[in-house]
């Protein structure tokens, strides 16, 4: 078994995940994996930035796929005996005038963003080791769909208390009342990307809370994190920010030093944290 360190970026064979391996492959003293649903696609990725001199490696990972987060769990269990830091950063969003219809959009939506970022958090937490670092790249859409958000629904996700559980519970009724038409009368936002992003940033919240009551000696610190508006094929060219830009806050996060005792549990934007 290798004692080298050992970071995974999810979704990273382009846009902000692509450019996090970038850095960390600069910054992180150890294993770099770049890990992608399409393996064709993460080769190419990989080999990029071979041409840079750089060395990541690849793994693949569909976060939708149970089994492919169950492959890497075992191979970085078997190989490294857990990982390092971990950045939860593959995301999808329909563009604004995509016309798939609204309920569709949120179970696909959700689907990723919210259940397939749970997934792996489920698989791979217990397999953090002690000083490691999480990321969950949410967006500032999560603060902003809050706000809009019943002042019951507001409550529910601002409360220190939520569960996982009830997280989960809320983020299922969300894509019921999209099928039913009725999440804006039942106080959602009508922003699919936005209610994902809120799961994400509450799951993060619950996620450290968990960390600290179960695993406090372990020194683990978990954020979820807005890279700020980039310029990918997610938002498109007129964005403010470059991806190596994008990448800078949640690369602060992974690269935390061992005697920061924070942030964690936060929702972090410009390396600076956030009210929620
Ligand atoms: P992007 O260029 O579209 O890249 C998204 C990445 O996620 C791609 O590598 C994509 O792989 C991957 N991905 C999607 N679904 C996946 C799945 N099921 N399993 C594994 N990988 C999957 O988007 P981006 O702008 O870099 O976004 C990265 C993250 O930042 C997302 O979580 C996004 O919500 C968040 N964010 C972005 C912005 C922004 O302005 N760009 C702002 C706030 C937050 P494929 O190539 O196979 O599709």
């Amino acid at each position: 078994m290798s004692s080298v360190p050992v970071a995974v970026v999810t979704g990273s064979n382009k846009g902000i995940g692509f450019a996090i391996v970038q850095a960390l492959c600069k910054q992180f003293p150890g294993d770099v994996y770049l890990t992608a649903r399409d393996p064709g696609r993460g080769q190419e990725a990989v080999a990029k930035l071979q041409k840079e001199g750089l060395h990541p490696l690849f793994h693949q990972l569909d976060i939708d796929d149970v089994q492919s987060i169950r492959a890497l769990r075992d191979f970085l269990k078997e190989k490294y005996g857990g990982l390092n830091v971990l950045v939860n950063n593959a995301g999808i969003a329909f563009k604004v005038h995509d016309t798939t219809p609204f309920a569709v959009q949120a179970e696909v939506t959700l689907k990723t963003n919210f259940f397939g970022t749970r997934n792996i958090c489920t698989e791979l937490l217990p397999l953090v080791k002690p000083y490691g670092k999480v990321v969950n790249v949410s967006s500032m859409v999560s603060s902003s769909a809050l706000g809009r958000c019943s002042q019951e629904l507001q409550q529910k996700f601002r409360s220190d208390t939520i569960t996982e559980d009830e997280l989960v519970g809320l983020m299922t009724k969300f894509v019921e009342d999209a099928k039913n038409s009725v999440h804006e009368k039942e106080g959602w936002p009508n922003t699919a990307y936005g209610v994902s992003k809120i799961g994400v940033t509450v799951l993060s919240r619950i996620q450290a809370q968990m960390l600290n009551e179960k695993r406090k000696g372990d020194h683990i610190l978990l954020n979820a994190c807005c890279p700020g508006w980039v310029r990918t094929d997610m938002a498109g060219p007129q964005a403010t920010k470059s991806p190596e830009e994008g990448a800078e806050t949640p690369v602060y996060l992974a690269l935390l030093p061992s005697d920061a005792d924070g942030p964690h549990g936060q929702f972090v934007s410009n390396k600076t944290v956030q009210p929620w």
